[in-house]
C-alpha cells in the first residue's frame, strides 16, 4: 500500500543563501504588513495598555493593532522602538509582531522557513545567514511548538496538473540554481509579463490602483505600482512618488556591508517567492511565473528610476521589491491575477 504523504514542520529547513536578522529598522511596525491578527488573549493584553490599541478591521476581517493616519502602529515610539516591548517586555508583543518577516510552511521534507522581502533587515547591508536556531523563537506557538502558516503536500504545476512534492522539487532546484549562478531572474521565470486580462485591461487596473492612494505607506506603494504600469504598457510619464519607507532604508544602508547588485537583490526575492510556496493555495506554478514576471518588470523599472536619483543599486532594488511585494499581497493584486487566468 502506498505510504501516506504527510506535511511536517521538522526538520526546519532554510533556503541556502537566505540572510536575515532583526536590526530594528522599524518598517515592520507600519502598514507594510497587516499588524495582527490579534488573538483574544493578545487583544485583552493590548487593551490593558491602551483601551483603543486593538480594533476590528473590516479589510482583514479580524482584530488588528490600531494604526495612526500614516499607517504606523500606535505603539511605535518616535525613535522606532515598540512601547509595548519597552513597558512589558518582548513576550507582551502580539505573535504577528514577533513573526514578521518570517514564516513556516510544512512540506513532506520538513518545515520551510520563509522570509518576506519588504523588510530592509532582510534585503540590505551585512546580514548573517538565517539559521533554524535563530528563526525558531519567532515561529513557535504559545506551547513552544513550531506552528506552520501553511501545509503543502502536492504542488500545482498548472490549472490541470498537480504533482508530488518531489517532482516539483526537481523543477524548483533547477530554478534556484540558475538564480544563485547569476542568471537574469526574468530569464529564469521564462514568462511574458502583462498578459491579456479577462474583462479588463492594464490601464484601467493601473488607474484604480492610483485612485486608491490614501496617505499611508501602502497607498504610496499603490501609486508607484500603478504609475509604473501606465509607463510600461502605455508610455505615460510617471509622477515622482512619495517614499514613506525611506528612513528605514536610510538606517539599513548605513550598516556596514558590501553592496549587492540589483540583480542579486531581485534573484534573492524571486528565490524566496518560489521557496515560500505561497502561490500553491490559490494559483499554480505556470500562473505564478506570469504574475511574478509582471511584478518583476514593474520592480526593475522602479529600480531604474531610483538609481537615476543616485540611490545605491541594492537599495534601489530593495525599495522596488518593497513596493511590488506590498502590492502583491493586496486584494487589488489578487483580483488582477484572477483576470490573468
Ligand atoms: S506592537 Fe510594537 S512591535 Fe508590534 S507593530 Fe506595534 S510597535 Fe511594532
Amino acid at each position: 500500500m502506498a505510504q501516506k504523504v504527510r506535511a511536517k514542520v521538522r526538520p526546519l529547513l532554510v533556503r541556502p543563501g537566505a540572510r536575515y536578522t532583526c536590526f530594528g529598522d522599524g518598517l515592520c511596525c507600519t502598514d507594510i504588513h497587516g499588524l495582527g491578527p490579534l488573538t483574544k488573549r493578545e487583544l485583552t493584553q493590548i487593551r490593558r495598555i491602551d483601551p483603543e490599541g486593538g480594533e476590528y478591521n473590516d479589510g482583514f476581517e479580524d482584530y488588528m493593532l490600531r494604526t495612526a493616519a500614516d499607517g504606523g502602529c500606535v505603539f511605535q515610539l518616535p525613535d522606532q522602538r515598540c512601547s509595548v516591548h519597552a513597558k512589558r517586555g518582548p513576550e507582551a508583543k502580539p505573535e504577528g509582531c514577533t513573526r514578521f518577516p518570517l514564516g513556516l510552511v510544512a512540506t513532506p521534507e520538513g518545515g520551510r522557513i520563509t522570509t518576506e522581502h519588504r523588510c530592509p533587515c532582510r534585503t540590505l547591508g551585512d546580514r548573517p545567514e538565517l539559521t533554524p536556531e535563530d528563526a525558531l523563537p519567532s515561529l513557535v506557538d504559545s506551547a513552544g511548538r513550531p506552528s506552520a502558516d501553511d501545509r503543502v503536500k502536492k504542488v500545482k504545476l498548472s490549472a490541470k496538473q498537480k504533482v508530488a512534492f518531489s517532482t516539483y522539487r526537481e523543477i524548483e532546484s533547477k530554478m534556484l540554481d540558475e538564480l544563485a549562478k547569476g542568471r537574469k531572474p526574468a530569464k529564469v521565470l521564462d514568462a511574458k509579463p502583462f498578459p491579456k486580462l479577462h474583462k479588463s485591461d492594464w490601464v484601467l487596473e493601473a488607474l484604480e490602483l492610483i485612485d486608491s492612494r490614501d496617505g499611508t505607506a501602502f497607498g504610496a506603494a499603490l501609486g508607484w505600482f500603478g504609475d509604473t504600469i501606465l509607463k510600461l504598457v502605455d508610455g505615460r510619464r510617471p509622477r515622482p512618488p512619495a517614499r514613506p519607507w525611506a528612513s528605514a532604508f536610510d538606517r539599513a544602508e548605513a550598516r556596514p556591508g558590501e553592496p549587492r547588485s540589483s540583480r542579486e537583490v531581485f534573484a534573492d526575492w524571486i528565490a524566496d517567492e518560489l521557496w515560500s510556496l505561497g502561490w500553491n493555495d490559490e494559483r499554480n506554478l505556470a500562473l505564478m511565473r506570469v504574475e511574478l514576471a509582471t511584478r518583476l518588470a514593474i520592480a526593475e523599472d522602479i529600480c531604474k528610476r531610483l538609481r537615476r536619483r543616485g540611490l545605491r543599486p541594492d537599495r534601489s532594488a530593495a525599495e522596488a521589491v518593497t513596493v511590488v511585494e506590498l502590492v502583491g499581497e493586496s486584494d487589488f493584486w489578487k483580483e488582477i491575477v484572477e483576470r490573468m487566468r
